[in-house]
C-alpha cells in the first residue's frame, strides 16, 4: 500500500511540475501555472488516499477477523504458530484451515457417536424414546418398532403416531409440559398383546422441555409371576389336606378317652398324612433337580423289553392283593438311556394305571417305529376327559374326581414323567382307548 502511495505521490508531482513547466513556457502567468499544477497533483493524490484509507479499514478487519479466528482454533485445541503471521490475510487463511481441519474431525467424531449410540440402544432389550418440545420423534431405537408395531424409521415422525396408545401419548405429553408421572404405566401392545412397562421423565432441550421415555417388556416376568402365584396357590392346597388330617387326628388322640383301636386307627391315619407330605415334598425337590438342570443322566445301553419285565414283576408283587395283571408284550428295543430315570418314567406309569385302571388288566407294549422305541402303557379304566388331556402334565394337575383322598397321589408324577422323557429326547403323550381305558404313549430314540 505504501509503494501505491508513493507511487500516485510520484506521479501526482510529475504530472503538477510538467503542467507548470508547459504553462510556464506557453506564457502563462505564473499564480496560474501553479493553480493547474497543484490541482493536477490533488487530481492525482485524492483517490489514492480514500483508496489507501479503505484498504487500511479492511485490513484492520481482516486482522480482527483473524485473531477471533485464532482464539475459536485454540478453545477447540487446534494448534496454530505460536506468533500470527505478518500478513493478515495469511493470518486469517492458517486460522480457517485449522477451524476447517476441526470442524471434519468433530463431524467425523459426531456420526461416529451417532452409530454408536445406535448399536448400544438397539441391543438394549428395552425401547428408548427421545421426544422433542413439539412432540416429534428426535431418536428411537428398533425395540420401539418392534413393541408398537411402527415400521421404522421413526424420527421426525409425531409420537401419537409412533406409539397410538392414549397413556402413552398422555404421559409424554405431560413430561413436555413439566409434570411428567410417577412410577410406571402398564399397557399392551402389539400384535400379541405384551405387557409393556413404561417411565418417562423431562428432559431441558434448546426448544423447551423434551421428553425422554424408556419401556421394558414386562411379559415374561408377569408369566413368572403368575408361575408362581399358581405354584404357591398349588402346594398350599396340596399341603393343607394332609395337615388338617393330621390336626384332626392329633386333637381326637390329645381329647382321650379312646379305645386302642381307635387310637390305632388314628395313628394310621396320621401316618398316611406323614407320607403323603413327604411324598410332595420328595417329588418337588426331584422336580426341581429336573426342572433346573441338576440331573445328570447315565446313559447307557438298555434292552427295554426286559427293563418293563422286571418292573411288571415287581408291580405284580406289590399288587397282588388287587389281582392285576401287568402283562408284557412287544419285541427287543434298545435304547442309549439311564436305566434308573427309565424304572422311575415307567414305574409312574405303570402306578397311575394301577391307581385309574378301575381294577382291569394292565397292558405293557414294546414295538419299534421312524428310529424310536415306542412303548406303550394302556389300562382298562375311565380314560381322560379330552379337554383334560393335555393338562394332566402340568404340575399339581390332577383331575377333579381324583382329587378326593380316595386316590393317592399329589399330581406332580406325570409332570416328573414328562421332563424325564424330554431330557432322554422322547416325547411323550395321552390319549383315550377305542374300548375305555388310557394309554400313555413314549418314544425314545432307539439305540
Ligand atoms: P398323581 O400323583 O395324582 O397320580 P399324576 O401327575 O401322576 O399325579 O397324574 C395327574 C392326574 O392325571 C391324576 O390325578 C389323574 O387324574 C390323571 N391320570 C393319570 N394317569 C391316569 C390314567 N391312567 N387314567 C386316568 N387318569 C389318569
Amino acid at each position: 500500500m505504501r509503494a501505491l502511495l508513493t507511487g500516485c505521490v510520484s506521479a501526482g508531482t510529475v504530472a503538477g511540475v510538467a503542467i507548470y513547466i508547459v504553462l510556464t513556457r506557453l506564457g502563462a502567468a505564473g499564480s496560474y501555472a501553479l493553480t493547474l499544477a497543484l490541482l493536477a497533483f490533488a487530481l492525482f493524490l485524492t483517490p489514492t488516499v480514500a483508496a489507501a484509507t479503505y484498504v487500511r479499514m479492511m485490513f484492520r478487519q481482516i486482522s480482527e477477523l483473524a485473531a477471533n479466528a485464532r482464539k475459536l482454533a485454540n478453545l477447540h485445541g487446534g494448534v496454530l504458530p505460536a506468533e500470527p503471521q505478518k500478513d493478515a490475510v495469511d493470518d486469517l487463511r492458517a486460522a480457517l484451515e485449522v477451524l476447517s481441519d476441526l470442524i471434519a474431525r468433530q463431524s467425523a467424531a459426531f456420526t461416529e457417536q451417532r452409530i454408536a449410540l445406535d448399536q448400544i440402544t438397539s441391543a438394549l432389550q428395552e425401547g428408548v424414546v427421545a421426544v422433542s418440545p413439539a412432540g416429534r420423534v428426535v431418536f428411537a431405537n428398533s425395540q420401539i418398532s418392534t413393541m408398537f408395531g411402527t415400521q421404522m424409521p421413526l424420527a421426525g415422525r409425531s409420537i401419537l403416531e409412533v406409539v397410538r396408545k392414549q397413556r402413552v401419548t398422555e404421559a409424554i405429553e405431560k413430561a413436555l409440559e413439566g409434570n411428567a408421572p410417577e412410577g410406571r404405566i402398564v399397557v399392551t401392545a402389539g400384535h400379541d398383546d405384551r405387557q409393556i412397562e413404561m417411565r418417562v421423565v423431562s428432559v431441558p432441550s434448546s426448544g423447551g422441555l423434551g421428553a425422554v421415555a424408556l419401556f421394558v417388556d414386562i411379559s415374561d416376568l408377569a408369566r413368572l409371576q403368575r408361575i408362581r402365584r399358581d405354584f404357591l396357590d398349588d402346594f398350599s392346597h396340596e399341603v393343607r389336606t394332609p395337615l388338617a388330617g393330621l390336626r384332626s387326628a392329633a386333637e381326637t388322640i390329645e381329647g382321650g378317652r379312646l379305645t386302642a383301636e381307635q387310637e390305632e386307627a388314628l395313628r394310621q391315619v396320621m401316618l398316611r398324612q406323614l407320607n403323603r407330605i413327604e411324598r410332595l415334598v420328595k417329588d418337588l425337590a426331584e422336580l426341581n433337580r429336573i426342572e433346573s438342570g441338576e440331573l445328570v443322566l447315565e446313559r447307557r445301553r438298555v434292552d427295554l423289553k426286559s427293563l418293563l419285565a422286571d418292573l411288571c414283576h415287581e408291580f405284580r408283587g406289590r399288587t397282588s392283593e388287587t389281582a392285576i395283571n401287568f402283562s408284557l408284550t412287544g419285541e427287543e428295543v434298545f435304547a442309549v438311556a439311564d436305566p434308573v430315570r427309565l424304572q422311575q418314567i415307567f414305574s409312574n406309569l405303570l402306578d397311575n394305571a394301577w391307581k385309574h385302571g378301575g381294577g382291569g388288566e394292565v397292558l405293557i407294549e414294546v414295538t419299534r417305529g421312524g428310529g424310536y422305541a415306542v412303548i406303550r402303557v394302556s389300562d382298562s379304566g375311565e380314560g381322560i376327559r379330552p379337554e383334560e388331556i393335555d393338562r394332566i402334565f402340568n404340575r399339581f394337575y390332577r383331575v377333579d374326581r381324583s382329587r378326593s383322598q380316595a386316590v393317592p397321589g399329589v399330581g406332580l408324577g406325570l409332570s416328573i414323567t414328562k421332563h424325564l422323557v424330554l431330557l432322554h429326547q422322547g416325547t411323550i403323550r395321552a390319549f383315550n382307548r377305542e374300548g375305555g381305558g388310557a394309554t400313555f404313549e413314549v418314544r425314545l430314540p432307539a439305540a
